[in-house]
């Protein structure tokens, strides 16, 4: 059973907001797939909703006049995965939303929800930090934008104000032009599992064949997903070969915080980050050898 008190429908932004503003103990729900699991588990029994679900103006993937990929808050998965802007300008994201659950709920999954709930382990949020993404916000005073990297506050906790909903996430030019980049999840098993931890690499090479720029984001390995600063910095304007992938990977370390969870110990976290970074790295000098962007 769902306990659920009350659900409002909104058909526009403003209206969301305007009923958010009403209704402060309700909460938006847009696909559902985390919301209605918590409602049915009791964790959020006699729940106020607020469904985005009819609001079309949140759907959907553009490019804007500054070159920014502009993806809105409700677009699922699949169309994330199928549409022909990330393919051409931010394939990984596709590729990394597509490695969450099974069919059925990358149809109903939104990349605003899974970036909302705040969880380490949601698949789009390394990537995103990866091309350093701007999260667009809309409440009561108009639209704000931050960086994501500020906006992720703690487990399961957003920079997002009471009247506020989140509207878009960007990606700009700058940030994907010429880059190479790869995700990697490693979970249990291949399908339907929520992973142990993740990485996600964007590399940029000078016409030298040098790390001209790199990003690189773990999820899993602290409370919110985390970008390897110095490994970053030793890298750039070197050659990417196997011995400095490797101590690439082993400096990153010390920039996480992975911990022992039911799901794995801080010991296995540690050595798998160390290898799905290489990995991440080996996948990138491969495809840039073969001429293929991210
Ligand atoms: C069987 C199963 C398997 C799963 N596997 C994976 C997996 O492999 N990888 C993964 O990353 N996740 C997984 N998930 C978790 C979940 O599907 C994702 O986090 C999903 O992206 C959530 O999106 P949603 O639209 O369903 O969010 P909802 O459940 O509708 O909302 C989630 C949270 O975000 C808030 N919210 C939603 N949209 C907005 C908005 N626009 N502005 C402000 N707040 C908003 C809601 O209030 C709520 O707090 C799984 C879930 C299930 C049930």
């Amino acid at each position: 059973m769902y306990d659920i008190k009350r659900i409002y429908e909104a058909y526009t932004i403003d209206e969301a907001i305007k009923l958010k503003v009403e209704n402060p103990e309700a909460i938006f729900i847009a696909g559902g797939s985390d919301v209605l699991v918590k409602i049915r588990e009791g964790k959020m029994a006699g729940q106020e909703l607020i469904s985005l679900q009819l609001i079309d103006e949140l759907r959907g993937v553009s490019l804007e006049e500054d070159g920014s990929l502009k993806i809105e808050a409700l677009t699922s998965f699949t169309e994330i995965t199928e549409n022909d802007l990330v393919k051409k300008y931010c394939k990984t994201l596709g590729e990394a939303v597509d490695t969450a659950g099974g069919p059925q709920l990358r149809n109903i999954a939104t990349i605003g929800g899974n970036i909302c709930n705040g969880a380490p382990s949601a698949d789009s949020a390394p990537t995103l930090f990866a091309f350093d993404a701007i999260i667009e916000i809309k409440g009561e005073n108009g639209y704000r934008e931050i960086p994501i990297k500020e906006f992720y506050l703690g487990i399961g906790k957003v920079d997002l104000k009471s009247d506020e909903l989140m509207t878009a996430v960007k990606i700009r030019r700058e940030s994907y032009e010429n880059y190479y980049g790869h995700y990697y999840k490693y979970a249990m098993r291949n399908a339907m599992d929520i992973a142990t931890s993740t990485c996600s690499i964007n590399v940029k090479f000078s016409e030298g064949n040098l790390v001209e720029d790199i990003r690189a984001a773990y999820g899993v390995a602290g409370p919110v997903p985390v970008r390897a600063y110095k490994a970053e910095e030793f890298l750039k304007g070197k050659e990417l070969n196997e011995e400095n992938i490797r101590s690439f990977s082993k400096l990153a370390l010390d920039e996480l915080k992975p911990r022992d969870s039911w799901r794995a110990s801080k010991d296995f976290r540690t050595q798998i980050l160390y290898e799905i970074a290489a990995r991440c790295l080996r996948v990138i000098l491969a495809e840039h050898k073969g001429g293929q962007n991210a």
